[in-house]
């Protein structure tokens, strides 16, 4: 598979070079050459998920790893379920919350971890990562214990919730915790920082395992697939999906998942008050806010990373903007749309998943069939959604398990040379 850099367009790399990459020159992305589209759609929706998940990942890797080998490396990494929920008529929830860490995170960061020790021949790595929240724990876990690996998590102080920070920040180990006095955009550029530091690069061999990283946005195209594959027949022709968008990774994943041929209708790119997505398909400019705090803390980013991505999908499939629409849901409108679920549908979410949920009500036509996207447990965010709901909920073991340990973090400033001095001692 050939990948080139988007700002810099003669750069061209292997997949083995992009996933240890990261990001190229001038930081720019990583995007691949050419998109393999699947042969007939509806045979492979017949398939299970693993099956058909090998199939997908097989086109853009099986000649360069080997299909064996990405055969392995996707039953390895896809080893938990995954569900659709009927939520009502016409409207579907994807629930990719039942991985290790409770977060569609798990995907995307336990596919990456089998692609790293694939390609990475036994030479020591270093794992760099900002977090909204959810990605530090899904590649905490993902990495958790492998030899030869460190990994080191950048997340803003107080920003995130406290059993999230839990479920990463307990594990010690290869696993190195920081958290930095600021907010998540600060923390990613700490990480362009660092990449851009080439004698630290090469000291640790930094890697980042953000959902810049191709290797885990191959791998979310997957359940794109299975979301249809589960929708009744009668209902997979005007499909529209709604994503909780922070970063754009998802989202990036579903346009993927559409330019290999699955029939997707459109898409509802829903974000919190961090909404520079709607704000710049509304108005066609560019101008991130400062970042915002919500509920919703795992999409609290306003210079989402993927967009490049985005756009050089929709320039080189030839679609129009038109096929995005962005909707900003305020916290008010979060609490609402948690609260219609609950009462009205009879279906637990949380803040995020409630996001895409309102979004996408508030915008599905008649003749569509929506299906939104949960991309975090309930229990993630108990203190929120007990609260909005007035309900109590009890934690499911991978949080039960870690709510009494102790948080091993170190505070740091939002500060390249001080993180340089911690990473070097790692
Ligand atoms: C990361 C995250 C998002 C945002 O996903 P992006 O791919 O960054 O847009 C949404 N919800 C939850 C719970 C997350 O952890």
């Amino acid at each position: 598979m050939e990948l080139y850099n988007l700002k810099k367009n003669e750069q061209r790399v292997t997949f083995a070079q992009a996933v240890k990459l990261g990001l190229g020159d001038n930081q720019g992305l990583f995007f691949p050459t050419s998109i393999p589209t699947l042969g007939n759609i509806d045979e492979l929706l017949e398939k299970d998920f693993v099956s058909r998940s090998v199939d997908i990942l097989d086109a853009f890797l099986g000649e360069e790893l080997g299909s064996d080998v990405v055969e392995t490396m996707v039953r390895n990494a896809f080893n938990f379920p995954l569900a659709v929920e009927r939520v009502k008529d016409g409207v579907y929830a994807l629930e990719l919350t039942h991985g290790p860490t409770l977060a569609f995170k798990d995907f995307g960061a336990r596919f990456l971890a089998q692609c790293l020790n694939q390609v990475s021949n036994g030479e020591k790595a270093t794992i760099l990562t900002a977090t909204s929240g959810d990605t530090g724990a899904a590649v905490a876990h993902a990495f958790y214990g492998l030899d030869n690996i460190d990994v080191a998590v950048l997340y803003p102080k107080g920003k995130i919730s406290v059993l999230q920070e839990k479920l990463f920040c307990t594990l010690g180990n290869n696993i190195h915790t920081y958290a930095v006095e600021g907010r998540f955009d600060d923390c990613q550029q700490l990480v362009k920082d660092a990449f851009d530091d080439l004698e630290l690069k090469g000291a640790i061999g930094l890697n980042s395992a953000n959902s810049i990283n191709i290797a885990r946005l191959l791998a979310q195209i997957c359940y794109y697939f299975e979301a249809f594959a589960k929708l009744p027949k009668d209902e997979r022709k005007n499909v529209v999906f709604s994503v909780p968008s922070g970063n754009f990774g998802d989202l990036t994943a579903g346009m993927l998942a559409k330019a290999m041929g699955l029939p997707i209708k459109r898409f509802i790119a829903a974000t919190n008050l961090n909404d520079t997505v709607p704000r710049y398909l509304d108005t066609g400019e560019w101008t991130p806010i400062k970042t915002i705090a919500t509920r919703s803390n795992a999409m609290d980013v306003s210079a989402p990373n993927n967009w490049p991505r985005i756009e050089e999908l929709l320039k080189t499939q030839f679609w129009s903007k038109s096929l995005i629409s962005g909707v900003k849901v305020d916290e008010e409108q979060t609490v609402v749309g948690l609260k219609a679920l609950y009462e009205h549908d009879n279906y637990l979410c949380e803040p995020h998943g409630a996001i895409a949920s309102f979004a996408l009500q508030n915008d599905l036509a008649d003749d569509e069939t929506g299906v939104f996207l949960c991309t975090a447990h309930p229990s993630k965010f108990q203190d929120s959604v007990e609260e909005i709901l007035d309900i109590h909920i009890t934690l499911p073991k991978a949080l039960a398990d870690v709510a009494d340990k102790d948080i091993l973090s170190k505070d740091i400033q939002a500060d390249f040379s001080e993180l340089r001095g911690h990473l070097m001692a790692i």
